[in-house]
C-alpha cells in the first residue's frame, strides 16, 4: 500500500496518537474543540473590550488593536452568558424551557398545538396542551376581539382597529415606533447593553443617540417609518431588492399570494416521530458496505437532506442553499454529539442573489423582547395577541399593527403575515437600525503601476472593463469614486469639477503618507463622469515607460484607508508582486525544494501589518478586495489578511499576462465584470442566533468578530459564504425542535438600511442512529475543510490531513460499534455518510491540503482562502469535480430555460476507468473545466463540436469551442454556458488530449485513482477499514 506523502517513513501515517486528532477531539471530552487554535478561529474579545471595539466614533480610528490578537485558549461563549443576546427576565420564565411553565401538566415529549380557551385556534406552534391558559406574567394588553375582515384598506393606510393604534400621520407613527423601542428598552433595562455600537443596533434595537443624526436630515430614513403601508403595492413587495438587475414588473407582485400564504389548520402534532418510519428515512440509515458497493456516486448532484419535520413546517423552512446544518437531526446532548464523532455547525450563504425575496416595508419589526430574535415561521402564537419566541421561549405581545395582514387585507391573522410565512425575508429598517445616515456607495481603486505590473498588461483590461461597466456600478446619485496608483511612490488623481483633465499628484514620502486635496480625490461619479472616463482611458499609457520596479503597497493601502475613513466603502487593490518598500514590505519565503515536505511551509502571515490595517479599515466600515495577478511569489499568506479581516474578497490570477496567457485575460474580464456589477451591502453586521441550549463558538469566513458573536462586515457581497461551529451547551431536554436565525443588517447601494433574515428549524433527536440518519455529508465535509485550514495554519498541514482522516475513522467506528447491531465484515457506513470517505479523500487531494511538489505556495494559500470564503456548493465542486460524458449528449431529461435546451448528462465517478477512448468528457472543477478528447473520439464530435477534421488537428492550446450551428455544438455549448452561469467566477475551459501538458491537472482531479503521492479510493477505504476495526 502506498504511503501518503508527508508521513515520516516507517511510521504509520494515521495513528490515533495524542496529537493527530486535535481537530476532532478536545481534551475535556467535549468533542469538537470549541476553538481550534489558529489564526482563523476568531476569538471572542472579553466584555471590557466590547464597548471600545464595538463603538463607532466618527473620524477616529477605533481602539481595536488590543482586541485582534488570537488567544490560544479556547473561549466558549454560551448563549445565555451574553446579557444583550439572551436576557433572562425574572418571573416570566422567558428563558426557561417550556416544561417549566406553570400550568403545563402533560408529560414531557408530547407536544401538541393548543390555544388558550376562548381564543380562536392559531396553529403555528409546537405547544404543549394544558388545561390552563398559557401563562404570561406581564399584564396583558386588553384583548381586542377579533374583527371581521375589513376589506381593502383605504388608500394611504391600513384599517385602523383603534384610533390610538392607527398611523394617522408620519409623525405619530414615528412616535409610536419610538415608544415601541422604548418598551423594548425598558424590558431590557436589567441587562447591560453596549450602547452606540452595532451590537446595540442589531442586538438591542436601541437608539444610538450620540451618533445619530436627526432623522429629518435624511429623507430616506423616514420613508419606511412614516408610512406603514403604502397604498400600492400594499406594503409587502415580493421582489428583488432595487439593486438587482433585470427585475420585471410582474415580480413586484406576489405571484401566488393566496396560495403562498395558505396556512393549513395543522393537526394535533406538527412533527412526525423522529423515527417516523418514512422509507426515505430508513434508506438514510441503511448500512452500506463501501468495499463492495463501488458505484455509490449519485448520477445527479447530491441534494441536501430534508429535515424530518412535518411537511407543513418543512415547506416553510429555509432553503438549504442559504442556510444548512451539518446534522439535520440535532443531538439532544453534547454527550450524544460526542458519541457521533461528527462536527456540529452551520454553513451560510446569507446574501445570495435570490430571484424571489419578500421585502417587508412596515413601521414595526417584531422581535423578541428578550433575545431580539425576529418573528419567524417557527414561533408559536398562544393566541392572537401573544407569541412565544422559538429561541428563548419568552412570551411576547403581538403589536396591534401586526394583527393586520396587508397581503390578505384581513385583520386578526398575525400568523399569516409574511414575516411568519417566510423563512427568508428582508425588512426595510427604520432609523433605529442606523448609527448614522446610511453611507453613500464609495469605490476606490488602487492600481499597481510598477514596471512588473505594466509588463503584465493588466491595466488595459481593468480600465476597459471599468469603463464598460461604469454605469452598472451599484449605487445612486450619491455614488463616489476615486483612484490611486503606486510604484515606489503614491499617485493621487484630482477629479475636481472644472478641470479639463485629471490632475496627478505624486506623494513620494511613503513613510508618513498624507493625502493631498482630499476633497477632490473621491468625487461624485455622475457629476464627474467625463473626467473619470478620461482618466481610465489614459491610465494604461501613462506608465508604459516606467522602469520603477519597487512596490509600496503598504503605504498605498494606508493612503487609501485615510481617504476612505470618513465615509466607509470599498477599496479594490490590484497587485502584481511582493511589496518591497515602506510599511508592509515583504521578503520571499517560498522555497520550491521544500514544497514537498508539508513542513515549515509558510501558511501564516510574516507580518501583522496587513491584519492591523484591515482591522482599522473594519472599524471605519471599509473593506479591501485584493486582485493578485502574479507570475511570482507574492506572499498571499500575508497580503490576504487585508481582505480577510476587513470582510473583503481575494482574487488570484496566477501568471497573468496579456499576451502569454490570454485565457487569464478573459477570466479577469468576466470576473471583474461580475465583481463590479454584483450587489453590494455596506456597513453590515451579521448575527447568528440559535435556540437556548445551543452555543456558537467558532466562525469561519472573511470578517472580524466585533463583539462576542457579532460579525463585522464593512462590505457584504452575494458570493461570500460563512461557517460556524456549535456545541450543545445545555441539554435540549423536552425540545422537539430547535431553530437558527441569521440576521444581516446592511446599507444597500441605494442608501436603504435593510435587514435580511433567514430562519431554519430542525428536529432534536435522542439516539445515535437518528443523528447519523440526518447527517448532511456535504455540509460536514465543508465544515471539516474550514477547520482543517485553521489546523494547517495553527499546526501543520500533516496535522490537518491526519485530522481529516481521523474524522472519517472515528465516525465510522462509532457507527459500527454503537449503531450496527450485526457486525459485518468490510467497511460499513450509514447511507447518509456513504460519500464521506470519498469526499475526505478528495479534500486530501485538493490544492489546499495536498502534498507533493506541484503546488505553489500562493496557489495553496489562495485555495485555502476559497475554502474559507466560498459558499458550500462551490467548495464541493472544487473538492469533488463533476465529470460528464459529452460526446453523446441528448435532449432526454434536458432542462428548458428561456428557449434554450440544456442537456443533463449523468455524473460519472472520478476514475480513468470511467473514460472510454472513443468518448469526450467534461470535468467541471468549479473554477476550471477540462474537456478531454479520447484518441478514438467519434468523428462526429470532433468535426461538429470542435470544428476540426480529425483528432490530430485539435490544437494543443484550445480553450474555446467554435460557435458552430450544428445540433451537437449547440447542445455542448449550451451545457457548458449553463454550468458557467451557475457561479460568480468564470471557469476557464481547457480542451485537452492525451499529449497535452495539462493532462496531469486533469488526472490530478481523478479522485478515485492513485497518484504518485496519494492513495486511490479503494486503498483509502482499506486503510479506513483497518483503523475502524482496530
Ligand atoms: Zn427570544
Amino acid at each position: 500500500m502506498a504511503q501518503p506523502a508527508g508521513a515520516p517513513a516507517g511510521q504509520h501515517p494515521y495513528t490515533n496518537g495524542p496529537v493527530q486528532n486535535q481537530l476532532m477531539h478536545s481534551p475535556d471530552g467535549q468533542g469538537y474543540s470549541p476553538a481550534v487554535p489558529g489564526s482563523y478561529s476568531h476569538q471572542m474579545p472579553n466584555s471590557a473590550a466590547v464597548s471600545s471595539a464595538g463603538s463607532f466614533p466618527p473620524g477616529a480610528s477605533p481602539p481595536v488593536l488590543s482586541n485582534w490578537q488570537y488567544s490560544q485558549t479556547p473561549v466558549s461563549q454560551p448563549l445565555g452568558a451574553q446579557p444583550s443576546h439572551l436576557a433572562r427576565v425574572p418571573g416570566t420564565g422567558s428563558a426557561q424551557p417550556p416544561s417549566s411553565l406553570p400550568g403545563s401538566t402533560n408529560p414531557a415529549g408530547s407536544y401538541q398545538c393548543a390555544a388558550s380557551p376562548g381564543a380562536p385556534p392559531l396553529h403555528n406552534s409546537y405547544m404543549k396542551p394544558g388545561p390552563a391558559p398559557p401563562p404570561v406574567t406581564q399584564p396583558l394588553t386588553p384583548l381586542h376581539p377579533p374583527r371581521p375582515p375589513l376589506g381593502p384598506p383605504p388608500v394611504g393606510g391600513p384599517p385602523r382597529p383603534s384610533p390610538a393604534a392607527g398611523p394617522p400621520s408620519a409623525q405619530s407613527v414615528l412616535q409610536s415606533a419610538a415608544s415601541q423601542e422604548g418598551d423594548a428598552r425598558s424590558a431590557a433595562s436589567d441587562v447591560s447593553v453596549v450602547q452606540n455600537s452595532y451590537d446595540a443596533i442589531e442586538g438591542g434595537g436601541l437608539m444610538a443617540t450620540p451618533h445619530h443624526s436627526p432623522a429629518t436630515s435624511n429623507v430616506k430614513m423616514n420613508r419606511s417609518v412614516g408610512y406603514s403601508y403604502p397604498a400600492l403595492p400594499p406594503g409587502y413587495q415580493h421582489t428583488s431588492p432595487p439593486g438587482a438587475p433585470g427585475m420585471n414588473a410582474s415580480a413586484l407582485q406576489y405571484p401566488d399570494g393566496t396560495k403562498h400564504f395558505h396556512q393549513p389548520a395543522l393537526g394535533t402534532n406538527h412533527l412526525t416521530a423522529s423515527m417516523g418510519g418514512l422509507s426515505l428515512q430508513q434508506e438514510g440509515l441503511r448500512p452500506v458496505n463501501l468495499l463492495q458497493e463501488r458505484n455509490i456516486l449519485p448520477t445527479t448532484l447530491l441534494k441536501a437532506p430534508v429535515p424530518n419535520l412535518h411537511e407543513d413546517i418543512q415547506k416553510l423552512n429555509c432553503n438549504p442553499e442559504l442556510f444548512r446544518c451539518t446534522l439535520t437531526n440535532i443531538p439532544q446532548t453534547q454527550a450524544l454529539l460526542n458519541k457521533a464523532k461528527l462536527p456540529l455547525g452551520l454553513l451560510l450563504h446569507p446574501f445570495k442573489d435570490l430571484s424571489q425575496l419578500p421585502v417587508v416595508t412596515s413601521s414595526i419589526i417584531v422581535r423578541c423582547r428578550s433575545c431580539r430574535t425576529y418573528i419567524n415561521p417557527f414561533v408559536s402564537f398562544l393566541d392572537q395577541r401573544r407569541w412565544k419566541c422559538n429561541l428563548c421561549y419568552r412570551v411576547n405581545d403581538v403589536p396591534e399593527e401586526f394583527l393586520y395582514n396587508p397581503v390578505t387585507r384581513v385583520y386578526g391573522e398575525p400568523h399569516k403575515r409574511p414575516e411568519v410565512q417566510n423563512a427568508t425575508i428582508e425588512f426595510m429598517a427604520p432609523s433605529e437600525y442606523m448609527l448614522r445616515p446610511p453611507q453613500p456607495p464609495v469605490y476606490l481603486f488602487v492600481f499597481d503601476v510598477s514596471h512588473n505590473a505594466i509588463e503584465t498588461g493588466y491595466l488595459t483590461t481593468v480600465c476597459q472593463t471599468l469603463l464598460d461597466n461604469l454605469d452598472s456600478l451599484p449605487g445612486n446619485t450619491r455614488t463616489k469614486i476615486g483612484f490611486i496608483t503606486f510604484d515606489s511612490t503614491i499617485h493621487f488623481y484630482s477629479l475636481q469639477e472644472g478641470l479639463s483633465q485629471p490632475q496627478m499628484l505624486i506623494v513620494s514620502d511613503i513613510e508618513d503618507v498624507f493625502i493631498p486635496m482630499p476633497e477632490n480625490l473621491l468625487v461624485n461619479l455622475n457629476e464627474n463622469k467625463e473626467l473619470i472616463q478620461d482618466l481610465l482611458k489614459t491610465l494604461p499609457q501613462m506608465f508604459t515607460k516606467s522602469l520603477e520596479t519597487h512596490s509600496a503597497l503598504g503605504p498605498a493601502l494606508q493612503a487609501a484607508f485615510k481617504l476612505m475613513s470618513p465615509t466607509g466603502g470599498r477599496i479594490t487593490v490590484f497587485q502584481t508582486q511582493l511589496p518591497s518598500v515602506g510599511m508592509g514590505a515583504l521578503k520571499s519565503r517560498e522555497e520550491p525544494n521544500q514544497r514537498a515536505t508539508a513542513k515549515d511551509i509558510h501558511l501564516t502571515p510574516s507580518t501583522d501589518f496587513y491584519k492591523k490595517l484591515a482591522l482599522d479599515c473594519s472599524g471605519q466600515q471599509v473593506a479591501v478586495d485584493l486582485f493578485l495577478l502574479s507570475g511570482q511569489y507574492s506572499d498571499l499568506a500575508s497580503l490576504g489578511c487585508i481582505s480577510r479581516y476587513s470582510a473583503g474578497s481575494v482574487y488570484y490570477y496566477q501568471s497573468y499576462h496579456h499576451k502569454h496567457n490570454p485565457v487569464q485575460v478573459e477570466k479577469l474580464q468576466k470576473e471583474l465584470k461580475r465583481y463590479l456589477t454584483r450587489k453590494i451591502g455596506f456597513e453590515a453586521v451579521m448575527r447568528i442566533r440559535c435556540t437556548k441550549g445551543l452555543s456558537i463558538h467558532t466562525f469561519h469566513g472573511n470578517f472580524f468578530v466585533r463583539s462576542t458573536d457579532l460579525l463585522s462586515l464593512p462590505n457584504v457581497n452575494p458570493d461570500a459564504g460563512y461557517a460556524v461551529q456549535m456545541s450543545v451547551e445545555e441539554s435540549l431536554t423536552d425540545m422537539q425542535v430547535v431553530s437558527f436565525q441569521s440576521a444581516l443588517l446592511y446599507t444597500s447601494s441605494k442608501g436603504e438600511r435593510r435587514i435580511r433574515v433567514h430562519t431554519m428549524c430542525l428536529p432534536v433527536v435522542t439516539t445515535l442512529s437518528d443523528v447519523y440518519l440526518g447527517a448532511d455529508v456535504q455540509a460536514i465535509t465543508g465544515l471539516l475543510a474550514n477547520m482543517a485550514v485553521d489546523r494547517s495554519v495553527s499546526a501543520t498541514l500533516s496535522d490537518a490531513r491526519d485530522a481529516l482522516v481521523n474524522a472519517v475513522i472515528d465516525s465510522l467506528a462509532a457507527y459500527r460499534s454503537s449503531v450496527l447491531s450485526i457486525q459485518q465484515p468490510g467497511l460499513t457506513a450509514p447511507f447518509s455518510l456513504r460519500l464521506f470517505p470519498l469526499y475526505i479523500l478528495a479534500l486530501l487531494k485538493q490544492k489546499a491540503f495536498q502534498t507533493g511538489t506541484n503546488t505553489r505556495l500562493d496557489e495553496r494559500i489562495f485555495t485555502m482562502c476559497q475554502v474559507k470564503n466560498q459558499p458550500l456548493v462551490y467548495l464541493m465542486l472544487m473538492t469533488h469535480p463533476s465529470l460528464y460524458r459529452v460526446d453523446n449528449l441528448t435532449d432526454e431529461g434536458a432542462l428548458n430555460i428561456n428557449d434554450r435546451t440544456i442537456p443533463q448528462p449523468p455524473l460519472l465517478q472520478l476514475s480513468v476507468e470511467k473514460l472510454c477512448r472513443d468518448g469526450a468528457y467534461l470535468m467541471d472543477a468549479g473554477s476550471v473545466m477540462f474537456l478531454w478528447i479520447g484518441k478514438n473520439c467519434g468523428q462526429g464530435f470532433i468535426s461538429q463540436v470542435l470544428g476540426v477534421p480529425n483528432y490530430g488537428s485539435v490544437p494543443q492550446n484550445m480553450t474555446h469551442l467554435p460557435e458552430l450551428e450544428t445540433a451537437e455544438s449547440i447542445r455542448t455549448r449550451a451545457f457548458i454556458s449553463w454550468l458557467r452561469e451557475q457561479r460568480p467566477f468564470f471557469p476557464i475551459l481547457y480542451i485537452i488530449k492525451d499529449e497535452s501538458p495539462l493532462k496531469s491537472s486533469f488526472l490530478q482531479n481523478m479522485i478515485e485513482d492513485r497518484t504518485e503521492s496519494a492513495l486511490s479510493y479503494y486503498e483509502f477505504l482499506l486503510h479506513i477499514q483497518q483503523q475502524v476495526n482496530k
